[in-house]
């Protein structure tokens, strides 16, 4: 039974990343953060089936214990300070996190399990002000917030460690991916929990940035098993995962509205506090080398995803009889 880490496990992609190791046999280990309290409403539903650790993306000793003591197969390296708007507020902790916290996995495994397959989450943000679209493996990076800048050092630090010391050290480049789970902060789920809400007459608007930012949106239930592909090849390699479609914000909420026929123009205000002092205008990829090299293609398109996650937010606010 292969063992595979996964850092982050408690986020998004680490919830649905578990539950594609285990029904593929693997035995899983999630690193959790210290807490008094225990932020796994992602996992509850698996924390039977899987082992979780302490140790902190901060802290090398515990990152490199942690990978002696479980001995992996393959390490998943999925926490970051994830969100975009938190990197101008909180910028160091964004670079300690999103950017160093690579280099200490990846030292962690160096000494003690180099043979181990490595997975850095990549982000799409990298490109930022992009120079080519659609974009691809080779596009050049311009990224446009401390996150961004902070993903990038994760990339090259992995292609680095890759070509320094042999380490099987691959970077997924991830457009977004959304679902259910997505955190409230992010605009597709904060737009399908307002339609749940404005629906159910819990709420009558919701305060919106830039609605003309267009991004390449897909399912992470999909992006999961591209990473998973990346570790099974013969060689470490870097891959672009997206749809190839982009959309904007403004779709977006047309979109989700629809879904429980109303127009998103009655219910969606403007509001200086979520524009961001530099913004990814446009991002949608090409995803041709990870359809030719890892078979990998998305299954759930646009309209299915917003679908999703507009039913899940109506069905988790429904009021209980
Ligand atoms: P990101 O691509 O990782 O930054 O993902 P987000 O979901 O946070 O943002 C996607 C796009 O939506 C960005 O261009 C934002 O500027 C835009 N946007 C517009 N209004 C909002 C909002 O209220 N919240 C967030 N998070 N993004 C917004």
């Amino acid at each position: 039974m292969p063992t595979a880490l996964v850092t982050g496990i408690t986020g998004q992609d680490g919830s649905y990343l578990a539950e594609l190791l285990l029904s593929k046999g693997y035995r899983v280990v999630g690193i959790v953060r210290r807490s008094s309290t225990t932020p796994y409403e992602r996992i509850a539903h698996l924390v039977d089936r899987i082992e979780l650790v302490s140790a902190d993306l901060l802290d090398q000793t515990s990152l490199t214990d942690v990978v002696g003591d479980c001995a992996p197969d393959e390490i998943y390296n999925l926490a970051a300070q994830s969100f975009v708007q938190t990197s101008w507020s909180q910028p160091v902790l964004t670079g300690e996190f999103t950017a160093l916290g690579v280099t200490r996995v990846l030292e962690a495994m160096k000494k003690a399990a180099p043979k181990a397959r490595f997975y850095q989450a990549s982000s799409s943000e990298m490109f930022g002000k992009v120079v080519e679209s659609p974009q691809r493996e080779t596009t050049p990076f311009y990224p446009r917030s401390p996150y961004g800048v902070a993903k990038v050092y994760g990339h090259w630090i992995t292609v680095n460690y890759r070509e320094s010391f042999g380490l099987y050290a691959v970077s997924g480049i991830l457009f977004n991916h959304e679902s259910p789970r997505r955190g409230l902060e992010f605009v597709t789920r904060k737009v399908t929990d307002a339609v749940a809400r404005i629906k159910l007459g819990m709420a009558k608007e919701v305060r919106l940035g830039n609605l003309d930012s267009r991004r390449d949106w897909g399912f992470a239930g999909d992006y999961v098993d591209a990473m998973w592909r990346m570790l099974q090849q013969d060689a470490a390699d870097d891959y672009v995962i997206g749809t190839g479609h982009t959309c904007s914000v403004r779709d977006l909420c047309q979109a989700a509205f629809a879904c429980v026929g109303l127009d998103y123009r009655d219910h969606v205000a403007q509001d200086p506090r979520f524009f961001r002092p530099a913004e990814v205008d446009l991002l949608v990829a090409d995803p041709s080398k990870a359809a030719r090299q890892l078979g990998w293609t998305p299954k759930v398109s646009f309209e299915e995803l917003v679908r999703m996650m507009v039913e899940a937010d109506l069905e988790r606010l429904r009021p209980r009889a």
